[in-house]
């Protein structure tokens, strides 16, 4: 039997190799596709992603993984298996048992659907234009109703969907956090709307040499402890980092003449999301915990290193004079300054150029949407108006057009419901995780000042980053925190920062 357990678990073993094997040549893939490979091979590329893809979605489907997964699962076998493999064949399973509830010819069709979507949402946000975008979107959710049918509803239908991307979490426990994060968040917009203490923004207000936000955004990686002999850094339109292995996580960034802060934060944000990939530890590499644990978490860690503390007063305090050296005779303000500007508060449209208090009502606007389309009935026609009823309700403000309203992200031409919710637990993890370190290191904020990162970053390497996917979110907050995802954290964390800054 023993002996039985240990072979089966090398063939299996070998077959997930093979797996992340197609995967990591398909990231590379992906990533040269989008850092500049000519424009004339992306056809022919095209096939070639179309083709691996295939195969490795026939090999974590095929009878042999069914057959490694029956036998691997069995009580006998499972407990024989160490924690590594363990955790390995439920992750498989989940995945296995997912891809093969769908028959192959919906999810043929599906594919060809949501991709072709996505080109109809391009053009219908050009031309700001709904109704062409609708008839698509209807059927997209539709797919989704019958995904949660096979797959299974749990405590409600819209849980399904969000386990995707957050394991375990559900209806009950978002409305919760949300709601008490959109109840304190409301207010303080708009009291900060009031105040007389506006941010000077003309610091931020000149054009920027892209070749010295280059040598900047090189400089504060380095900082970081971004390892430059284990990644890269190039542009690309949208920010992006992917971690083939953790000897190879490559970020992008984008630089604009006139938004140097964008590229500044675009970099330490995707680095961030580097410095985990880089840190997972080894020990999980050839398996599909080789990654970060959720979504979720992922972005706690970019937004830990972008918000908390590039965007601290500590932070700037260190580095505001190399930023000035960066560009000479351009930063004549002083550090608090630059400061209070790279953090104004101020209602807008677009999600993704939203500040820091702002952008979790952005996300909690469309959360109750989705879970409005999944679990209450709520028609796409009607997607619009309860948008900018939302948006007035929250924010205080209405869009005029469907481009900088319902139809500005991309997210849902590609059936991605129950993604957005992710960004805002980034957020409330990373408050929470930072109450922790503030605990164990109370000398937090004058490393912060000196430039040593040094400390923290081993604890984030010890308390998260190695741990890979071998922990679940849940997990990790537990043992790290001592304590269940709570909202209170990034609300007292809010409250103090913006209170200060607006003097309120
Ligand atoms: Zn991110």
């Amino acid at each position: 039997m023993s002996q039985n357990v240990e072979q089966t678990t090398e063939n299996f073993r070998k077959l997930v190799q093979k797996i992340k094997s197609y995967e990591e040549a398909l990231a590379v893939m992906y990533w040269d596709l989008r850092t500049g490979a000519p424009r004339k091979g992306m056809e022919a590329r095209s096939e070639v992603i179309g083709v691996l893809s295939t195969e490795m979605f026939k090999l974590s489907t095929s009878d042999e993984m069914g057959a490694y997964l029956d036998a691997l699962t069995e009580p006998e076998a499972n407990e024989r298996l160490d924690e590594i493999n363990r955790r390995t064949v439920a992750e498989c399973k989940k995945e296995y048992d997912r891809s093969k509830k769908i028959p192959a010819e919906t999810y043929q069709v599906y594919v060809v659907l949501t991709s072709q979507a996505e080109t109809i949402w391009e053009e219908a946000k050009h031309k700001d234009d709904f109704a062409m975008f609708q008839p698509y979107l209807e059927k997209i959710v539709a797919y989704n109703q019958q995904f949660i049918d096979l797959w299974g509803a749990k405590e409600t239908r819209y849980d399904t969907l969000l386990d995707m991307y957050e394991p375990d979490l559900t209806v009950r426990k978002l409305d919760q956090v949300f709601g008490e994060l959109r109840a304190k968040s409301v207010p303080l917009v708009a009291a900060i709307a009031e105040s007389a203490h506006q941010p000077d923004m003309a610091c931020l207000q000149q054009s920027f040499d892209k070749e010295k936000q280059r040598a900047f955004s090189l400089f504060m990686l380095e900082r970081m402890g971004y390892d430059f002999e284990a990644g890269r850094l190039d542009e690309s339109v949208h920010p992006f980092a992917t971690g083939l292995n953790p000897g190879d996580v490559r970020i992008t960034t984008r630089y604009a003449v006139d938004d140097m802060a964008n590229a500044l934060f675009s970099t330490i944000h995707e680095g961030g999301h580097a410095l985990y990939e880089q840190n997972i530890s080894k020990d999980l590499i050839g398996t599909p915990l080789c990654t970060g644990t959720s979504m979720g978490i992922h972005e706690s860690q970019s937004r830990f290193w972008e918000n908390m503390i590039g965007r601290s007063r500590a932070f700037w305090n260190r580095y505001y004079g190399d930023l000035q050296a960066h560009f000479p005779g351009q930063l004549n303000v002083p550090a608090e300054t630059f400061y209070r500007a790279i953090n104004r508060v101020q209602p807008s449209f677009i999600r993704t150029e939203s500040d820091e208090l702002t952008y979790n009502l952005h996300i909690i606007i469309r959360y109750e949407i989705e879970k409005m389309l999944f679990n209450e009935g709520l028609n796409v026609a009607d997607l619009p108006e309860i948008w900018n009823e939302k948006y007035k309700q929250y924010l205080g403000i209405v869009p005029k057009t469907y481009a900088e309203g319902v139809l500005q992200d991309v997210h849902w031409s590609g059936g991605g419901f129950g993604y957005f919710p992710s960004y805002s637990l980034g957020n409330m993890y990373a408050a929470q995780f930072m109450h922790t370190i503030k605990r164990e290191i109370p000398e937090f904020d004058r490393l912060i000042e000196q430039g040593n990162f040094q400390p923290v970053k081993a604890w984030l390497i010890d308390n998260i980053y190695r741990h890979g996917k071998l922990l679940t979110p849940a997990e990790i907050v537990q043992n790290v925190t001592g304590e269940p995802l709570t909202p209170s954290y990034l609300i007292d964390y809010l409250e103090t920062k913006f209170k200060d800054i607006y003097r309120l």
